[in-house]
């Protein structure tokens, strides 16, 4: 039986592994406050989070929620608190 320590998987399977539903917590970017200096794109670990310029030439920080692990690095190096991380509606306890 061969068996893959760590959980290590295949070369170049990143892109076809849709890992977006791993995480718990997701990023959501406040449009107004993000000036798209780009730290969270160079500083995410999947690069799953990419600065776009919008239909009205403003240019914001757009997560990939598929592929998003929800680590919150994004979210902690933002100069000016334009991320925050939100619980996923899963993870939400209703209370009766
Ligand atoms: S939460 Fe993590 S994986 Fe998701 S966009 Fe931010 S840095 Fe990238
Ligand atoms: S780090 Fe913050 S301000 Fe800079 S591009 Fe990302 S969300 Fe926008």
């Amino acid at each position: 039986m061969k068996i893959t320590l760590g959980g290590i998987s295949k070369p170049h399977s990143s892109k076809t592994m849709k890992t977006g539903d791993w995480g718990t917590e997701y990023p959501v970017v406040d449009e107004e406050k993000c000036t798209a200096c780009k730290t969270c794109e160079y500083l995410c670990p999947d690069a799953c989070i990419v600065v776009v310029e919008k239909e009205d030439e403003k240019k914001v920080a757009v997560p990939d929620y598929e592929y998003c692990k929800g680590c919150g690095v994004c979210f902690s190096v933002c100069p000016v608190d334009a991320i925050k991380m939100e619980l996923k509606d899963i993870y939400k306890l209703e209370v009766c």
